[in-house]
């Protein structure tokens, strides 16, 4: 499959890699919006939140939040943001499951 976010976790094509295990891979991100701005993706290939089912992929969301939620404590300052932009309206770019850490400056409300 002609994935970015899969190249990116099989290690096909560079990143800089902040977190790793059996099934979730953390990046940094290549545009970063905020002083740390990271991406945590599952290792296989799931499009995003809307095409997960059965039990075990909801499991691999809790990994998946638990991971960014331990990136964003270690390395936020007093809180972080997680973003899960999901299809067109939502706007996502790369359709690979991932979860946007964002921290390091206050964050704005509403969002864009
Ligand atoms: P989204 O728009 O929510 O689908 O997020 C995709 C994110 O991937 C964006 O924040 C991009 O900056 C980021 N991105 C795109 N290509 C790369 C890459 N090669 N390495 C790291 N991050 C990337
Ligand atoms: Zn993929």
């Amino acid at each position: 499959m002609d994935c970015l976010f899969c190249k990116i976790a099989g290690g096909q094509i560079p990143s800089k890699q902040v977190y790793r295990d059996e099934n979730v891979v953390a990046i940094e991100d290549i545009n970063p919006q905020a002083p740390v701005h990271l991406l945590v993706m599952p290792v296989t290939h799931h499009a995003n939140i809307g095409e997960l089912s059965d039990a075990a992929e909801t499991a691999l969301l809790a990994k998946l939040i638990g991971v960014a939620t331990k990136l964003g404590r270690e390395r936020g300052g007093d809180g972080y943001r997680l973003v899960l932009n999901t299809g067109p309206d939502g706007g996502q770019t790369v359709d690979h499951l991932h979860v946007h850490v964002l921290a390091g400056r206050h964050m704005t409300w509403p969002p864009g």
